[in-house]
């Protein structure tokens, strides 16, 4: 149950993503035959992705995860465009955003300003449109917050943005791949996501560029690849792993058994731990939160590692919040504005479709054993 830091890959994708490791492993930028076979794999995947997000396939731009897509988004842009020097953020952005944002204002001189959110995790929208002046290169707002699964209202911001004429990128890297997204009615310029957090390959992702919008190369290499925006010789199995995973996620039949199956278990616990625990708080936004995520904080719990350790011991995984920030008090939780006494027993539960509610049920009794003991 900590799928928001990664998921099990597809057990049939094995077999898929096995037929270009041992048969077309190919260079897929070579002109020989074998090449062309992978190169066929690469490009057939490219169209895949481009269809489900209602893209064209030229504006997919293969990465190595969300990481790498949003640091080729914010230093790419700023490079491309020496004339600005200002991006707007959130406060509540995944260290992959945050971090290259401090990280661009430390070394490129860029002004940031972090627009704060509500306690449900809402981004301020008034506060965001007066921090736009004549220098704003670009706006990066997550669309899906990691710890508590809040959905940033995107096409709000997009249309403030147009206003200015300033592009928007948004991090999908918890949406995109497991639930539908149109990038052309997000209205977004640039998106960010990444394989694993989708039942895909580790160690690949992509990103979404709109045709037209100036980015420069970060990885200086071999010219052709990734409509030159990326060197580096691309990883053919783990592309088609994550394409067919995107496929077999967002087919029509299965979505919305998957969908109503994933939320009704999260309902559930949500139901039982507000039955069992008046006193614990739900973090997140009520309507605008992903349907897999429970971000529930315990007041008064010394630490909420030893909870998760305790739960660990039931062979129940959960998280105490982000993984790439497990040693640090959370900042999204004390940017939300959650006292301490809550921040400090705070468990993130999120759900794929291979949960079971059995499992679920499982949750709320240890739960119940562990703050009866
Ligand atoms: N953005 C968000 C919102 C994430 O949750 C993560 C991973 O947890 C990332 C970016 C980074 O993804 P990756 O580890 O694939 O680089």
């Amino acid at each position: 149950m900590d799928n928001n830091a990664t998921t099990m890959l597809h057990p049939f994708l094995i077999k898929k993503m096995s037929k270009y490791y041992l048969n077309h492993y190919a260079n897929p930028s070579a002109s020989h035959s074998a090449g062309r076979l992978a190169n066929k794999g690469l490009e057939d995947s490219r169209k895949i992705i481009a269809q489900k997000l209602h893209c064209c396939a030229a504006e997919v731009i293969f990465t190595s995860g969300a990481t790498e897509s949003n640091n080729l988004i914010l230093r790419g842009f700023m490079l491309a465009h020496p004339d600005k020097n200002h991006i707007i953020t959130s406060d509540i952005e995944h260290a992959s955003i945050y971090e290259t944002c401090k990280d661009i204002h430390n070394k490129n001189r860029c002004n940031v300003t972090y627009v704060p959110v509500d306690r449900n995790g809402i981004i301020d929208l008034k506060k965001l449109e007066a921090a736009i002046t004549p220098k704003t290169a670009i706006i990066s707002v997550m669309l899906a917050n990691n710890e508590i699964g809040t959905i940033q209202p995107i096409q709000r911001i997009v249309r403030i943005a147009r206003r200015y004429g300033v592009p928007v990128h948004t991090d999908a890297t918890q949406y995109v791949g497991k639930w539908k997204v149109n990038v052309k009615e997000l209205g977004v310029d640039a998106l960010s996501a990444s394989s694993h957090k989708f039942h895909g390959p580790n160690g690949v992702g992509f990103v979404y560029i709109h045709d037209g919008l100036n980015i420069a190369k970060c990885l200086t290499g071999g010219l052709s690849k990734e409509q030159r925006m990326r060197s580096s010789t691309p990883d053919v199995p783990s592309i088609v792993g994550m394409a067919q995973a995107i496929k077999f996620n967002l087919d029509s039949s299965r979505y919305e058994r998957n969908y109503l199956r994933v939320k009704k278990m999260r309902d559930y616990l949500e139901e039982s731990i507000k039955k069992y625990f008046p006193t614990a708080k739900i973090n997140g936004h009520a309507k605008f939160r992903m349907i897999n995520t429970l971000s529930v904080s315990f007041p008064n719990v010394k630490s909420s590692k030893k909870l998760m350790l305790l739960l660990d011991r039931k062979k129940i995984i959960v998280n105490t919040g982000s993984a790439c920030s497990a040693h640090k008090k959370s900042r999204i939780l004390e940017h939300i504005g959650l006292p301490d006494n809550y921040i400090n027993g705070t468990l993130r539960i999120s759900l794929s479709e291979y949960n079971t509610m059995r499992e679920c049920q499982h949750v709320i009794r240890v739960l119940r054993e562990i703050f009866a003991a």
